[in-house]
Protein backbone atom coordinates (compact mmCIF):
# COMPACT_ATOMS: atom_id res chain seq x y z
CA UNK A 1 0.00 0.00 0.00
CA UNK A 2 2.24 2.55 -0.74
CA UNK A 3 2.45 5.42 -3.62
CA UNK A 4 4.49 3.35 -6.04
CA UNK A 5 2.13 0.68 -6.28
CA UNK A 6 -0.49 3.41 -8.27
CA UNK A 7 2.34 4.38 -10.76
CA UNK A 8 1.31 1.59 -13.59
CA UNK A 9 -2.56 1.88 -12.60
CA UNK A 10 -5.64 4.01 -14.33
CA UNK A 11 -8.21 6.03 -11.28
CA UNK A 12 -10.96 5.89 -13.37
CA UNK A 13 -13.61 7.86 -11.96
CA UNK A 14 -17.88 9.03 -12.58
CA UNK A 15 -18.24 12.51 -11.98
CA UNK A 16 -21.79 13.53 -10.59
CA UNK A 17 -22.35 11.96 -7.62
CA UNK A 18 -18.54 10.97 -7.33
CA UNK A 19 -16.50 13.93 -7.73
CA UNK A 20 -19.36 16.71 -7.73
CA UNK A 21 -22.48 17.17 -6.15
CA UNK A 22 -24.43 18.63 -9.06
CA UNK A 23 -27.95 17.25 -8.72
CA UNK A 24 -29.45 20.75 -8.08
CA UNK A 25 -27.56 21.95 -11.13
CA UNK A 26 -29.71 19.69 -13.13
CA UNK A 27 -33.01 20.12 -11.77
CA UNK A 28 -32.21 23.96 -12.65
CA UNK A 29 -31.84 22.68 -15.68
CA UNK A 30 -34.51 20.51 -16.29
CA UNK A 31 -37.07 22.82 -15.12
CA UNK A 32 -36.00 24.78 -17.85
CA UNK A 33 -36.06 22.66 -20.08
CA UNK A 34 -39.62 21.70 -19.19
CA UNK A 35 -40.53 25.33 -18.97
CA UNK A 36 -39.43 26.16 -22.52
CA UNK A 37 -41.38 23.58 -23.93
CA UNK A 38 -45.09 23.51 -21.68
CA UNK A 39 -44.39 26.90 -19.87
CA UNK A 40 -43.31 27.12 -16.28
CA UNK A 41 -44.76 24.13 -13.88
CA UNK A 42 -47.39 24.86 -11.52
CA UNK A 43 -44.82 23.60 -8.51
CA UNK A 44 -42.96 24.74 -5.72
CA UNK A 45 -39.46 25.18 -6.60
CA UNK A 46 -37.80 23.70 -3.69
CA UNK A 47 -39.95 21.44 -3.05
CA UNK A 48 -39.97 20.00 -6.06
CA UNK A 49 -35.91 20.19 -6.08
CA UNK A 50 -36.41 18.27 -2.82
CA UNK A 51 -38.42 14.85 -4.91
CA UNK A 52 -35.84 15.45 -7.80
CA UNK A 53 -32.90 14.94 -5.53
CA UNK A 54 -34.64 11.72 -4.08
CA UNK A 55 -34.81 10.18 -7.65
CA UNK A 56 -31.37 11.17 -8.66
CA UNK A 57 -30.15 8.05 -7.61
CA UNK A 58 -32.12 6.40 -10.79
CA UNK A 59 -30.95 8.90 -13.52
CA UNK A 60 -28.01 8.13 -15.38
CA UNK A 61 -28.46 10.68 -18.41
CA UNK A 62 -30.89 13.23 -19.79
CA UNK A 63 -32.90 11.25 -20.91
CA UNK A 64 -33.35 9.52 -17.43
CA UNK A 65 -33.85 13.40 -16.16
CA UNK A 66 -36.62 14.09 -18.54
CA UNK A 67 -38.57 10.21 -16.95
CA UNK A 68 -38.01 11.91 -13.42
CA UNK A 69 -38.98 15.52 -14.38
CA UNK A 70 -42.09 14.31 -16.00
CA UNK A 71 -43.29 12.32 -13.11
CA UNK A 72 -42.64 14.66 -10.64
CA UNK A 73 -44.78 17.27 -12.87
CA UNK A 74 -47.40 15.37 -14.16
CA UNK A 75 -48.30 13.55 -11.00
CA UNK A 76 -47.52 15.58 -8.09
CA UNK A 77 -48.22 13.16 -4.98
CA UNK A 78 -45.57 10.58 -7.31
CA UNK A 79 -42.48 9.71 -5.22
CA UNK A 80 -40.04 8.63 -7.99
CA UNK A 81 -37.59 8.10 -5.66
CA UNK A 82 -39.13 5.62 -3.62
CA UNK A 83 -39.69 3.47 -6.75
CA UNK A 84 -38.28 0.54 -7.36
CA UNK A 85 -35.51 0.71 -10.69
CA UNK A 86 -37.58 -2.39 -12.12
CA UNK A 87 -40.64 0.46 -12.29
CA UNK A 88 -37.82 3.30 -13.17
CA UNK A 89 -36.63 1.14 -16.20
CA UNK A 90 -40.06 0.23 -17.39
CA UNK A 91 -41.00 4.18 -17.13
CA UNK A 92 -37.89 5.03 -18.75
CA UNK A 93 -38.16 2.12 -21.59
CA UNK A 94 -41.83 3.56 -22.22
CA UNK A 95 -40.48 7.31 -23.30
CA UNK A 96 -37.54 6.06 -25.54
CA UNK A 97 -37.37 7.11 -28.68
CA UNK A 98 -40.00 9.89 -28.13
CA UNK A 99 -40.43 13.38 -29.66
CA UNK A 100 -41.21 14.76 -26.56
CA UNK A 101 -38.26 13.41 -24.48
CA UNK A 102 -36.11 13.96 -27.11
CA UNK A 103 -36.44 17.62 -26.92
CA UNK A 104 -36.34 18.22 -23.37
CA UNK A 105 -32.88 16.22 -23.49
CA UNK A 106 -31.50 19.20 -26.08
CA UNK A 107 -33.21 21.59 -24.24
CA UNK A 108 -31.89 20.60 -20.88
CA UNK A 109 -28.61 20.74 -22.33
CA UNK A 110 -28.72 23.60 -24.36
CA UNK A 111 -29.86 25.34 -20.71
CA UNK A 112 -26.80 23.93 -19.12
CA UNK A 113 -24.52 25.29 -22.41
CA UNK A 114 -26.07 28.74 -21.95
CA UNK A 115 -25.72 29.31 -18.26
CA UNK A 116 -22.56 27.75 -17.87
CA UNK A 117 -21.02 30.01 -21.24
CA UNK A 118 -23.50 33.36 -20.39
CA UNK A 119 -24.32 33.56 -16.07
CA UNK A 120 -20.95 31.32 -14.65
CA UNK A 121 -21.07 32.59 -11.66
CA UNK A 122 -24.47 31.39 -11.48
CA UNK A 123 -24.13 27.79 -13.03
CA UNK A 124 -21.09 27.39 -10.29
CA UNK A 125 -22.97 28.28 -7.45
CA UNK A 126 -25.84 25.65 -8.00
CA UNK A 127 -22.99 22.77 -7.53
CA UNK A 128 -20.22 22.04 -5.51
CA UNK A 129 -17.64 19.06 -5.25
CA UNK A 130 -18.07 16.63 -2.59
CA UNK A 131 -16.19 17.65 0.87
CA UNK A 132 -12.39 16.22 0.64
CA UNK A 133 -12.73 14.85 -2.53
CA UNK A 134 -10.25 17.21 -4.47
CA UNK A 135 -8.01 17.06 -2.13
CA UNK A 136 -7.76 13.33 -2.75
CA UNK A 137 -8.34 13.38 -6.39
CA UNK A 138 -4.83 15.61 -6.53
CA UNK A 139 -3.04 13.35 -4.77
CA UNK A 140 -4.17 10.58 -7.02
CA UNK A 141 -3.22 12.17 -9.82
CA UNK A 142 0.40 12.91 -8.64
CA UNK A 143 0.49 9.11 -7.70
CA UNK A 144 -1.04 7.15 -10.58
CA UNK A 145 -0.23 6.83 -14.04
CA UNK A 146 -3.75 8.86 -15.06
CA UNK A 147 -6.79 9.58 -13.45
CA UNK A 148 -9.28 10.22 -15.74
CA UNK A 149 -12.86 10.77 -15.86
CA UNK A 150 -15.78 9.19 -17.56
CA UNK A 151 -18.91 10.35 -17.28
CA UNK A 152 -22.50 10.97 -19.39
CA UNK A 153 -21.94 15.05 -18.94
CA UNK A 154 -20.28 16.73 -21.42
CA UNK A 155 -16.64 16.95 -21.04
CA UNK A 156 -16.41 20.80 -21.35
CA UNK A 157 -18.82 20.99 -18.54
CA UNK A 158 -17.12 19.15 -16.22
CA UNK A 159 -13.81 19.99 -17.23
CA UNK A 160 -14.38 23.92 -16.69
CA UNK A 161 -15.22 22.38 -13.03
CA UNK A 162 -12.65 20.46 -12.07
CA UNK A 163 -10.16 23.18 -13.31
CA UNK A 164 -11.94 25.92 -11.14
CA UNK A 165 -11.63 23.70 -8.24
CA UNK A 166 -7.91 23.81 -9.13
CA UNK A 167 -7.80 20.16 -10.13
CA UNK A 168 -5.35 19.73 -13.43
CA UNK A 169 -4.32 16.93 -15.57
CA UNK A 170 -7.55 14.98 -16.05
CA UNK A 171 -8.30 13.55 -18.72
CA UNK A 172 -12.41 13.40 -19.37
CA UNK A 173 -14.44 11.38 -21.44
CA UNK A 174 -17.72 12.74 -21.65
CA UNK A 175 -21.40 12.21 -23.80
CA UNK A 176 -19.42 13.12 -26.83
CA UNK A 177 -17.34 10.21 -27.04
CA UNK A 178 -20.63 7.83 -25.55
CA UNK A 179 -23.12 7.89 -22.71
CA UNK A 180 -21.59 4.00 -22.66
CA UNK A 181 -19.27 4.09 -19.60
CA UNK A 182 -18.14 0.25 -21.24
CA UNK A 183 -16.90 2.85 -24.31
CA UNK A 184 -15.25 5.06 -22.16
CA UNK A 185 -13.12 2.77 -19.99
CA UNK A 186 -11.55 0.73 -23.11
CA UNK A 187 -11.30 4.08 -24.63
CA UNK A 188 -9.15 4.98 -21.43
CA UNK A 189 -7.30 1.84 -21.22
CA UNK A 190 -6.16 2.01 -25.00
CA UNK A 191 -5.36 5.79 -24.67
CA UNK A 192 -2.82 4.78 -21.62
CA UNK A 193 -2.06 1.78 -22.39
CA UNK A 194 -3.22 -0.26 -19.05
CA UNK A 195 -5.10 -3.52 -19.61
CA UNK A 196 -8.20 -3.69 -17.49
CA UNK A 197 -6.88 -5.23 -14.63
CA UNK A 198 -5.04 -2.00 -13.96
CA UNK A 199 -7.78 0.54 -14.08
CA UNK A 200 -10.56 1.04 -11.07
CA UNK A 201 -13.84 2.45 -11.95
CA UNK A 202 -15.56 4.71 -9.09
CA UNK A 203 -19.39 4.85 -9.85
CA UNK A 204 -22.01 6.21 -7.62
CA UNK A 205 -24.65 4.22 -9.41
CA UNK A 206 -24.86 0.30 -8.91
CA UNK A 207 -26.27 -0.10 -12.73
CA UNK A 208 -23.21 1.27 -14.16
CA UNK A 209 -20.86 -0.78 -12.13
CA UNK A 210 -23.12 -3.72 -13.18
CA UNK A 211 -22.99 -2.81 -16.60
CA UNK A 212 -19.06 -2.75 -16.91
CA UNK A 213 -18.32 -6.26 -15.23
CA UNK A 214 -17.59 -8.11 -18.33
CA UNK A 215 -14.27 -6.12 -18.94
CA UNK A 216 -12.30 -6.88 -15.44
CA UNK A 217 -11.61 -3.44 -14.67
CA UNK A 218 -11.80 -3.03 -10.36
CA UNK A 219 -15.52 -1.75 -9.35
CA UNK A 220 -15.90 0.72 -6.52
CA UNK A 221 -19.04 2.71 -5.21
CA UNK A 222 -18.89 5.80 -3.98
CA UNK A 223 -20.96 5.34 -0.96
CA UNK A 224 -21.32 9.58 -0.87
CA UNK A 225 -23.11 9.49 -4.23
CA UNK A 226 -26.31 9.30 -5.62
CA UNK A 227 -27.09 5.54 -3.86
CA UNK A 228 -29.34 4.21 -1.98
CA UNK A 229 -28.65 1.45 1.80
CA UNK A 230 -30.41 -1.16 -0.56
CA UNK A 231 -27.83 -0.89 -3.28
CA UNK A 232 -25.52 -0.24 -1.19
CA UNK A 233 -26.27 -3.59 0.34
CA UNK A 234 -26.47 -5.02 -3.22
CA UNK A 235 -23.05 -3.84 -4.11
CA UNK A 236 -21.05 -5.99 -1.37
CA UNK A 237 -23.19 -9.50 -2.37
CA UNK A 238 -22.12 -8.64 -5.74
CA UNK A 239 -18.21 -8.15 -4.83
CA UNK A 240 -18.03 -4.68 -5.58
CA UNK A 241 -16.17 -2.77 -2.82
CA UNK A 242 -18.51 0.17 -1.47
CA UNK A 243 -16.20 3.22 0.00
CA UNK A 244 -16.47 5.96 1.99
CA UNK A 245 -15.51 9.92 1.54
CA UNK A 246 -13.10 9.84 4.08
CA UNK A 247 -10.36 6.74 2.68
CA UNK A 248 -11.33 6.59 -0.56
CA UNK A 249 -7.86 7.31 -2.03
CA UNK A 250 -6.31 5.30 0.41
CA UNK A 251 -9.11 2.21 -0.54
CA UNK A 252 -8.12 2.46 -3.73
CA UNK A 253 -4.11 2.01 -3.25
CA UNK A 254 -4.84 -0.96 -1.54
CA UNK A 255 -6.44 -2.93 -4.44
CA UNK A 256 -3.24 -3.48 -5.77
MG1 LIG B 1 -22.79 9.43 -11.02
Amino acid sequence: MSAVSLKNRVIVLDFDGVVWDSVDEAFEQAWNAWTLLHGKPTLAYAGARERFREGRWQCRDGHDFYVLFQALVTDVTSEPGHWSADAFRAERVRFEGGAEAARFVEAFYASRSRMRDDDTERWLALQRPFPGVVEQVSELTSEARAVAVATTKDAPSATLLLEHAGVRGICVYGREVSLDKRVHLRAIGEHFGVAMADMVFVEDLLENLRGVSELGVHRVLADWGYNTASERAAALLEGVAVVSLADFADRLRAIW
